[in-house]
């Protein structure tokens, strides 16, 4: 006989967790299946974010940019140094400690919210009913008057270029090298290829960034894309853009390994031959084995599970929310989406604003946007005004010698309103939260202007871009 919850979540990702959690506050009897393992081989809760993703990447981002910043910025401090040494096997311990402290927190807020965990591989059959294969080879049944799927994603893995956790890997085994590859080719230049092909760059590998595309970071304001690309280019970043990969070998054994990339740009077709290749291609939703016949869930041409604006499936108390199903695979995106369905099952107006989430790239510099691009609001025909400010003009920035980037403001041509906020610099994954809060609370480029920013801070460089929108900006030429 299945135990019978108000909610069963499949998937303790940060959809699946914050739908759980969310639920059991609201006073829903809840449980919540994952079948992760950590490093350890213990269940760890957390989904991709935790164990592999968001976490991780940004603590190697933050230990390679302290090391990058002793060889290229202290020297302008003044601050002398001899033998720097960087102990990578330290440096992912630390990633580890860090993976490990957090997917164990969720373990906590679980039992402290009296989230039933369950560990082992969920399989919704027809009438709400979860099978689950649990890690100790027993069988249970839950059954759900709602079932929230939150099965999130994983790597796309190219034919030619299959994953031996060692040589070909993804981002998994990019975060858990074990010396600095002297060579490293990343296939892909989205958010991953420049966030780990950062992190070993600045550790000393060479890096070279083959991407399909002949526009760098499209989804970006074009000018944010054009300073990034430059910066990373001075970091030492070969990025080779119309560049399509057709073929990968593997050749020698052991430590002697190497892999041939054969890929083709403009020029006609070309070789690298590198020590570690990074496949970071885009992710897809992980629906494999995951619906049993007869269970009315419709899954589209890529996998997602489909759903309406408020993440319903259509089949009765079957929702679906973060990376499995349609919209940007953002930890963040998918955190609003568990609240909002635990919070709509619950009988409360849970929603979500697609228009107001941000994205950030956690390079050196930081890029981060809100709301649409200047391309965007041409191609929709909306009137605006532009307003921008450099970091090279402000005291903060240039005293923590962080001066390249500016931050945009767009607003509509004849409302003011803020349509879009696009940011390059130092911390702008901090600061692209006031133009969230601005569109969020439907304000104008006159009200952020007309707001009191402390000086010195790197925020004045958004208050300045709010002033050059009506070319009143007192630190530059209108
Ligand atoms: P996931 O996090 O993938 O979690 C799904 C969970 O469900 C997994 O634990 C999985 O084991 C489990 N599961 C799946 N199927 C079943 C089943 N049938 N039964 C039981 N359990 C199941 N996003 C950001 O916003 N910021 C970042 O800085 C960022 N950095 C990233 C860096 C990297 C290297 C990667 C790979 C991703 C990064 N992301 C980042 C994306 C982010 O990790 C995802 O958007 C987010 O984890 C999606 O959450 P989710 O809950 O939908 O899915
Ligand atoms: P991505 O979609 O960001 O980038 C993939 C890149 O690979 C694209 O530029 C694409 O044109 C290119 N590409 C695709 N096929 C190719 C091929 N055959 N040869 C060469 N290039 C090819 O995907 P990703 O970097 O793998 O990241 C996956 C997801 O994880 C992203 O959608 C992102 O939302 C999420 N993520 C977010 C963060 C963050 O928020 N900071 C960090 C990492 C990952």
């Amino acid at each position: 006989m299945a135990e019978q919850f108000d909610v069963v979540v499949i998937g303790a990702g940060p959809a699946g967790y914050h739908a759980a959690i969310r639920a059991a506050q609201l006073g829903l009897k809840t449980a919540c299946i994952d079948a992760a393992l950590g490093k350890d081989g213990k269940p760890a809760l957390g989904g991709t974010c935790l164990r592999v993703g968001c976490i991780p990447s940004k603590a190697l981002l933050d230990s390679s940019r302290q090391y990058w910043n002793m060889g290229h910025i202290f020297g302008d401090h003044g601050i002398s140094f001899k033998d720097a040494k960087m102990d990578v096997e330290k440096m992912v311990g630390r990633k580890d400690a860090i993976v490990k402290q957090f997917t164990g927190g969720i373990a906590q807020l679980f039992k402290a919210n009296k989230v039933a965990a369950y560990y082992g591989f969920g399989q919704l059959q027809a009438g709400n009913v979860v099978k689950v294969k649990q890690h100790d080879g027993t069988e249970v049944e839950l059954k759900g008057t709602n079932v929230i799927i939150a099965a999130g994603s994983d790597s796309i893995e190219l034919p030619f270029a299959k994953f031996d956790g060692e040589t070909i890997v993804d981002n998994v085994g990019a975060l858990d090298f074990t010396e600095v590859p002297g060579r490293l080719a990343v296939i892909g230049a989205g958010v991953i290829g420049l966030e780990l092909g950062s992190v070993w760059k600045r550790l000393g590998a060479e890096v070279t960034i083959l991407e399909a595309l002949p526009e760098f970071l499209a989804a970006a304001d074009a000018e944010v894309a054009k300073v990034a690309a430059r910066e990373f280019k001075k970091q030492g970043l070969d990025i080779k853009l119309g560049a399509k990969v057709s073929k990968t070998d593997v050749t020698g054994k052991g430590k002697k390994k190497e892999v041939v990339v054969t890929y083709t740009d403009g020029e006609g077709e070309k070789t690298l031959t590198v020590d570690k290749l990074l496949v970071a291609v885009g992710r897809r939703a992980a629906t494999k084995g995951l619906l049993a016949d007869g269970t009315g869930v419709q899954v589209n041409e890529r996998g997602q599970i489909v759903v309406d604006e408020h993440c319903h499936t259509g089949v009765d108390g079957v929702w679906a929310v973060g990376d499995c199903v349609r919209g940007p695979m953002l930890a963040h995106k998918g955190f609003e989406e568990g609240i909002a369905v635990a919070e709509l099952i619950a009988g409360l107006p849970g929603h979500v604003n697609f228009d107001t989430i941000p994205w950030v790239i956690y390079t050196e510099p930081e890029l981060a946007w809100v709301g649409k691009t200047e391309a965007q609001l041409k191609a929709e025909g909306i009137p605006y005004k532009a307003g921008s400010f450099p970091f090279a003009a402000n005291g903060r920035a240039v005293a923590m010698i962080e001066p390249a980037g500016f931050v945009k403001v767009l607003a509509h041509a004849e409302t003011d309103r803020v349509l879009g906020m696009h940011l390059v610099g130092a911390n702008v994954s901090e600061l692209v939260h006031e133009g969230v809060l601005t569109m969020e609370f439907s304000g104008s480029a006159d009200d952020l202007a007309r707001i009191c920013h402390a000086h010195p801070s790197l925020s004045e460089v958004i208050h300045d871009a709010a002033m050059a929108v009506s070319k009143r900006a007192i630190h530059k030429a209108n």
